[in-house]
């Protein structure tokens, strides 16, 4: 029936399918849908929404799959399975990449670097959507100088919530387009996109830089966030013995031909450990293609389909040095030793563009992420573990953290209309223009 309005689209609504899109990397959250769509094109999409909007029925995008608690579920709704939607077209003579939004980010790598091109920001992991990504913001190892993956789309076609393909930009429809970017897929669901590409380099020297104190780790973060040695930098904290955490600045410098030999010219100033600081050099492929070994381990472990309470936030950088050690030593945080990341990624204000993308004002930044995993088949567990985001999330607020939304964390309408302060009226207008009916990407719970 698939083509003519008014009519049910054809959706599956096979038990395997329903179940997969009841859930996501999170396993903690589950709603079930009515149907899933599996897209092949955008009138596909714009069919199901005409259709689903006049009754109010949630529709949610579907890309990898990596939300944390529901976000992409539809709950007795439609969710778009965007996979098939997976065209990725590099156009080397303009440095673009054309990308459908369930196109993989490591499906994008490959065939920009294919002609020695690349995203200046590309996010860790590379198996989540386009789209999953775009629509939240997406950082990555340079966001430090070059801000978030969604501040280098040039162009994107959508389906709003009023059932409109629109194709917008910074030129053209600009609004739509500054909703949809880091929007949460509140006004329009992607369909496609058009990336901005730079010339990748071939190689990187990555420097592991370990620090017994979060004092110098912090001072040496802000350092390399201000400077632009280096291409990448990222950060964790670590379990130490004796229930102390160890710091370590992970950091990769690109090159194009020959490795400098002089590492005194990128470490020389930094006050790491001398003589624990690791370095080793890689391909550039094989540097940004780093996590799917830790994926293939994390699921032959059974731990990638367990619970994932993960809360990330954005710290102002002068808040993180005390904030950290004292949340890391809760014994709410005692299981992050034992099973996850801690996360901490310097980040500079001025290069995050994305209006939607909510940030602690200033110039230092701190990406902090709590990436745990829980234990199977005990409900009560994750639940104190979500609680304990609640009460950290608390804490940040007070010293002026904000919320990246990629996160297990039961958000009310009044939190949100906190989160998004200034830009709330902004987003109240957009939803109301571009999705009138309230259906899209229910999940998140911004309204009431
Ligand atoms: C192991 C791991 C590592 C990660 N590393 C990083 C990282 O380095 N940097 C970073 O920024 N994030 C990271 N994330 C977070 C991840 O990128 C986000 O959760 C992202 O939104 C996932 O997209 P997805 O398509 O995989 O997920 P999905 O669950 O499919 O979608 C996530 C959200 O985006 C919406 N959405 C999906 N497709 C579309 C679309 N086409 N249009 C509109 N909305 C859409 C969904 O409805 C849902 O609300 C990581 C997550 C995991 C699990």
């Amino acid at each position: 029936m698939t083509g003519t309005s008014g009519l049910i689209p054809t959706t599956v609504t096979r038990e395997a399918d329903l179940l997969r899109a009841s859930a996501d990397f999170g396993h903690i959250v589950e709603s079930r849908p009515r149907g899933v769509l599996a897209a092949r094109s955008a009138d596909a999409v714009r069919e199901l929404i005409a259709f689903a909007g006049p009754q109010g029925l949630a529709v949610s995008a579907r890309g990898g799959g990596q939300a944390l608690y529901g976000e992409g579920q539809a709950d007795d709704g439609y969710v778009v399975d965007m996979a098939a939607l997976d065209e990725v077209r590099c156009v080397p003579g303009e440095r673009t990449l054309v990308a459908g939004a369930g196109a993989l980010w490591r499906d994008v790598v490959r065939a920009a670097l294919a002609e020695g091109l690349a995203p200046p920001v590309l996010p860790d992991h590379l198996g989540s959507s386009v789209g999953g990504v775009l629509s939240t913001g997406g950082f990555g190892g340079s966001s430090h100088r070059f801000g978030l993956v969604a501040d280098w789309v040039r162009e994107l076609e959508v389906v709003t919530g009023t059932g409109e393909c629109v194709t917008c930009s910074p030129e053209v429809e600009p609004e739509l387009f500054h909703a949809v970017l880091a929007g949460l897929g509140q006004c329009a669901l992607i369909v496609r996109a058009t990336l901005r590409l730079v010339p990748a380099p071939t190689l990187v020297r990555r420097y592991r830089l370990y620090h017994p104190a979060p004092g110098t780790f912090f001072a040496d973060q802000r350092r390399l966030a201000r400077d632009a040695r280096f291409g990448h930098v990222v950060g964790q904290a670590r379990p130490a013995l004796g229930g102390d955490w160890q710091y370590v600045i992970d950091a990769v410098a690109p090159h194009t031909g020959q490795v400098p030999t002089d590492d005194g010219l990128f470490v020389g100033d930094l006050d790491h450990e001398q003589d624990t600081a690791e370095i080793e050099d890689l391909s550039y492929e094989e540097y940004l293609y780093r996590l799917d070994r830790d994926e293939r381990l994390l699921r032959a472990s059974g731990e990638w389909q367990r619970p994932h309470p993960w809360l990330t936030l954005l710290l102002p950088e002068e808040a993180a040095a005390s904030f950290v050690p004292s949340v890391l030593a809760e014994g709410a945080q005692e299981g992050l030793r034992g099973c996850g990341v801690v996360q901490l990624r310097p980040l500079t204000g001025s290069a995050l563009h994305a209006p939607l993308l909510r940030r602690p004002p200033g110039e230092l930044l701190c990406l902090l992420s709590l990436m745990r995993t829980a234990p199977p088949e005990r409900p009560d567990v994750v639940g104190q573990l979500v609680a304990a985001n609640r009460a950290v999330y608390e804490r940040a607020r007070a010293v002026g953290g904000v919320l990246y939304p990629v996160s297990a964390l039961p958000m009310t309408p009044e939190d949100w209309r906190a989160h998004y302060g200034p830009a709330w009226d902004d987003l109240v207008r957009a939803k109301a223009l571009y999705d009138t009916n309230r259906i899209l990407t229910r999940g998140y719970g911004l309204w009431p």
